[in-house]
């Protein structure tokens, strides 16, 4: 399924695998100006097409490697012939998807890509009558850009200011580049913050603050809790509660240990681990 919404100057496209009339999983993809951020992911290839059918694209940028966010970029490039810009580390993984290793979850809800050649992005994108930064913000994932329109302020994080306050985590991120890279987007003082979710927060502000002081807090308890000895799934427990269903359902891949685990055992870690993961 897929939304369209016309939202502070921007138009969003919100889509989620339909399962049962619901959505599982949204992701979102935002046109302006004719520059598309980011392209939904495969399994919604035809919604897309015909959403964005009408729309004039000039050029596409991708936050970043994932494929719900990079999925439809090869059915815009063969049909379109839309050029695609996103950050160095990404393009092998468009060019050649099938890099990406999906979990079979993954590859149910999103599916791979279509393949794309894409351009490293430089470090501004201009459109007719914007000037967009194109910001590092590594840590959801190594290759993670965020676009930036000061004039308007409006903030395109892509995954950077994901998942609230859950202890929710994926093994691949690096939670202490994330907290950085949310510092980054904080000091930008954004007025509108469009997120890879299709979630639209206006005067994001406070919410990115709230997500910085939770993670801080949770690495210092997590840091001092290890210090004196607490084993891992008591660490969890005490800190961050019960494990969380979707940990069996990705065997792993997402859950609330993996949050403890990223305290510890990112190459940012002040200690060292010598337990084996949960
Ligand atoms: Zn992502």
């Amino acid at each position: 399924m897929i939304q369209v919404e016309d939202i502070h100057g921007v138009r969003a496209f919100r889509m989620a695998r339909d399962i049962l009339g619901r959505g599982l999983y949204w992701t979102a993809a935002y046109w302006v100006d004719g520059l598309l951020i980011d392209t939904g992911a495969s399994s919604m290839s035809r919604e897309f097409r015909e959403a964005t059918g009408s729309l004039p694209i000039v050029g596409v940028v991708n936050t970043h490697w994932h494929e719900d966010h990079c999925g439809n970029n090869g059915l815009l490039q063969w049909v379109r012939g839309v050029k695609i810009q996103a950050h160095p580390l990404a393009l092998p993984y468009l060019a050649r998807p099938r890099l990406m290793g999906l979990q079979l979850y993954r590859r149910f809800v999103w599916g791979y890509p279509l393949p794309s050649q894409a351009e490293a992005v430089g470090p501004a994108i201009a459109t007719r009558s914007h000037r967009f930064q194109v910001i590092s913000t590594p840590g959801h994932s190594p290759d993670h850009v965020s676009l930036y329109e000061p004039e308007r302020g409006w903030l395109f994080s892509g995954d950077a200011y994901a998942g609230g306050l859950s202890p929710v985590f994926c093994r691949d991120f690096n939670v202490y580049q994330i907290i950085a890279s949310l510092k980054t987007l904080a000091r930008l003082r954004a007025r509108f913050l469009f997120t890879g979710s299709g979630h639209v927060v206006e005067w994001p502000q406070r919410a990115l603050e709230a997500k910085i002081a939770y993670l801080e807090e949770t690495q210092e308890k997590v840091l001092r809790s290890y210090k004196e000895g607490q084993g891992l799934q008591e660490i969890r427990r005490r800190v961050l509660g019960s494990e969380h269903w979707i940990r069996f359902v990705t065997l792993g891949h997402f859950s609330v240990a993996n949050l403890v685990w990223a305290f510890l055992e990112d190459p940012e870690s002040p200690v060292r681990v010598k337990e084996s993961r949960m």
